[in-house]
């Protein structure tokens, strides 16, 4: 398969046209085509010489998504299903905030983290997927928002897979995204998200960018995670939170710990009391996500008034949270969902 033409960055087009004897500037030119004016077909990078654009769609290719289902949800929330080239699918998702549009990508086809209540994992993992392969999804989601007059404003790299394992070409997929020649979405904009791998919450803090990071959480203690996520077992709590801190020392930046409420497993008040223990005197933000209703995993939702009483407990200890909107509660909105339901695991 030719690579994807949205995974290369300004200088890796610089490169290229040296590599084909071309000026540099030609670099400014793709780049302005690829994503300013998000053109569909090498065809009509009309300033470019003839040859240079047969050449340009002799080694890439500009389609590596096919639309297969677009659900829109009575919030605004907009979710994909793509057909990638080899035949898997995978989920992207739009959300309106009243900030601006948010784009959730996937990193990988389907997962091996094994989380008990995600619906990604079910059928394991296919395959990571390359940058461009992820570049592609926010460029599809701004094609979809351009008639609008509307524009991708953040990024959260949310959707089906674990980044951390796909962890280059996640690396990748921010400096495009990031790039001043491309989207121009700013790093402060972007938010990883990871289940807790432990070395690459290292690394990551090491990279020197201004990126957010979610922690996926979940459980104020060890037995309880590890029951919730087996990743647990692999990086057990205490690892995960000492990586935390080494991050908030390195970097300075504020910790988002996501905490899925699943009604009779980790929502009790002795684990908001637990979790606020945890996480007292720390840099960061909980948000309790109350779970999707997923009969055929056996999760049921807490009540409304039960999260109240749980925020009130995690505020008591000065730890600051949130309660996440839910998003397209009448789509298949949870990660994973529209595409299990396709390959017929759910
Ligand atoms: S929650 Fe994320 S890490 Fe866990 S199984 Fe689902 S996609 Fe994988």
């Amino acid at each position: 398969m030719k690579p994807v033409a949205y995974g290369l960055n300004t200088d890796h087009w610089k490169n290229w046209m040296d590599q084909q004897g071309q000026p540099s500037w030609r670099a400014d030119q793709v780049m302005n085509w690829l994503f300013q004016k998000r053109i569909t077909d090498f065809k009509e990078m009309t300033n470019l010489p003839r040859d240079l654009r047969l050449r340009l769609a002799d080694s890439f290719t500009l389609d590596p998504l096919t639309p297969l289902e677009v659900q829109t949800s009575r919030d605004g929330t907009v979710k994909f299903l793509f057909g990638l080239r080899d035949g898997h699918a995978i989920e992207t998702v739009i959300m309106r905030h009243r900030y601006g549009n948010s784009v959730c990508v996937t990193t990988q086809v389907g997962c091996r983290i094994g989380c008990t209540f995600c619906a990604s994992t079910l059928g394991g993992l296919k395959r990571n997927l390359e940058a461009g392969e992820i570049v592609a999804q926010v460029v599809a989601a701004q094609r979809f928002l351009d008639p609008k007059g509307e524009r991708v404003r953040t990024v959260v790299v949310m959707g089906s897979g674990e980044p951390f394992e796909n962890y280059e070409e996640t690396m990748r997929f921010i400096r495009v995204i990031n790039d001043p020649g491309g989207l121009r979405i700013g790093q402060r904009h972007i938010t990883v998200s990871t289940s807790g791998v432990v070395p690459c919450i290292r690394k990551f803090a090491e990279e020197g960018l201004q990126v957010g990071l979610a922690v996926s959480l979940h459980a104020p203690n060890n037995e309880l995670r590890s029951k919730l996520m087996p990743i647990n077992r692999r990086y057990p709590l205490p690892e995960l939170m000492d990586a935390c801190r080494y991050y908030l020392e390195l970097t300075g930046r504020r910790i988002t710990f996501e905490y899925a409420l699943i009604g009779g497993r980790n929502d009790g008040e002795e684990h908001a009391h637990e979790l606020g223990q945890l996480l007292s005197g720390m840099k960061c933000l909980v948000n309790l996500i109350p779970v999707n209703f997923v009969p055929e995993r056996n999760l049921q939702r807490t009540p409304r008034e039960q999260i109240l009483r749980f925020q009130r407990i995690l505020q008591s200890y000065r730890v600051n949270t949130t309660i996440r909107r839910e998003h397209g509660s009448d789509i298949d909105a949870a990660c994973g969902q529209l595409r299990a339901k396709r390959i017929g695991v759910l």
